[in-house]
């Protein structure tokens, strides 16, 4: 534990954005940048939390966590993390409150960067990594490689290539695909195509909700012979809990989502009415360690797994640390994510297809702040 007391007296947050060399295709649409939100709170001892969210406006983001949530954490000791949450929570139904016309996602989004700089905060104030302080279970969790999205001029020939890289030279045994672009046909033969070549690898689906129910019965049919270890939102955003439910209860293969949920309250929907049998919170995304936790304690009572959607420099501590943590997702082509080349910096490698916890406090990396003070629009409040 700390020596004395910890209080929060600075608080800055980046706007990030980067473009990509060339489009990635998901099934309704492509992704051009890779966008940045990143909390750090300085501490009267001089420590450095860091925290990194997505969502947006990017803007928004940052001008909540500056100026209302400024009054809840400067002075704070951010081993009230649950007190801090709750307070920046109220903000989405305090009344005579206007929100500025602020969604609630985009609060739930400044909470999530806020609430995982207050977790590595308290990891660097007693020494031990987050992962410790979640119960310290595992020390590595398992991770797949996100890839085979739609890129002009690649053909089935070259997404089994691409498969290669990371199942050959990269030793991942599980690889996540895109489908519901195009017809049916195509994903059959591009999927059929990955399974002969790699009959030994897990094989993962992400529709990105691109079907209707109809098509998403259909194409889970049509999967079920080539070994899928998930389906992930098959259906389109308007019907994802009752017509998610349609689907699982129409195929074998285990149903995930999860990934753009804000808060426990639609995860817990997601479990007990939309069949699924992978939750992909992100905390991240909305909410941050400390919801991710509740999510995660939920699922588990329902039998429901943990594999939370992108950055497993941060979800390594959370799948590590809950009993039904699962599996950590991660984008081994630089191309799809220069952020974590150019910006994490000291994260743990992905080796052969597993990530360890990092034995140091914290969350246990930084980032390119160089980088950051030259490109990123900062936004600073103390
Ligand atoms: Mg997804």
């Amino acid at each position: 534990m700390p020596e004395g007391p910890v209080r929060i007296e600075r608080i800055e947050v980046f706007l990030y954005t980067r473009p990509l060399k060339r489009e990635f295709w998901m099934s309704l649409a492509p992704i051009t940048q890779s966008r940045e939100i990143i909390v750090r709170l300085t501490t009267d001892a001089g420590l450095q939390g860091i925290g990194q969210c997505h969502g947006g406006p990017m803007e928004q983001v940052g001008r909540i966590i500056t100026e209302p949530f400024r009054d809840i954490l400067i002075g704070a000791d951010p081993f009230e993390h649950e007190r801090l949450w709750s307070e920046m929570f109220a903000y989405n139904h305090r009344p005579g409150w206007s929100l500025n016309g602020w969604r609630h996602e985009t609060i739930m989004t400044a909470i999530a960067g806020v609430d995982i700089a207050l977790w590595d905060l308290m990891g660097k104030s007693s020494r031990r990594s987050v992962c410790k302080l979640l119960g310290g279970l595992r020390t590595e969790a398992e991770a797949y490689a996100t890839g085979g999205y739609y890129e002009e001029g690649k053909d089935v020939a070259g997404l089994v290539d691409e498969v290669g890289v990371y199942v050959g030279e990269r030793g991942y045994k599980a690889v996540k695909l895109k489908v519901g672009r195009g017809d049916l046909a195509h994903d059959l033969e591009r999927v059929g195509a990955v399974r002969s070549a790699f009959p030994q690898i897990d094989i993962m689906l992400d529709a990105n909700q691109g079907w209707d129910v109809p098509t998403a019965i259909r194409a889970a049919g049509e999967f079920e012979s080539m070994n899928i270890r998930w389906l992930e939102e098959p259906v389109h955003w308007y019907d994802e809990v009752d017509g998610l439910r349609r689907v699982a209860e129409s195929t074998s293969i285990p149903i995930a989502s999860g990934e753009g949920e804000t808060t426990r309250f639609g995860c817990r929907d997601l479990v007990k009415w939309g069949g699924i049998q992978i939750m992909q919170f992100d905390s991240t995304v909305a909410g941050g360690i400390t919801e991710w936790r509740r999510v995660a304690a939920h699922a588990d009572a329902h039998g429901v797994k943990m594999a939370p959607h992108h950055d497993p420099q941060i979800h390594v501590h959370c799948v590590a640390g809950a009993p039904n943590g699962l599996i950590l997702e991660s984008f081994p082509n630089p191309d799809r994510d220069p952020v974590w080349a150019e910006l994490i910096v000291g994260a743990e490698p992905i080796v052969d297809g597993m990530m360890s916890v990092p034995d140091r406090p914290g969350l246990g990396y930084d980032l390119n702040w160089d980088l950051l003070e030259a490109r990123a629009t900062k936004l600073e409040t103390r």
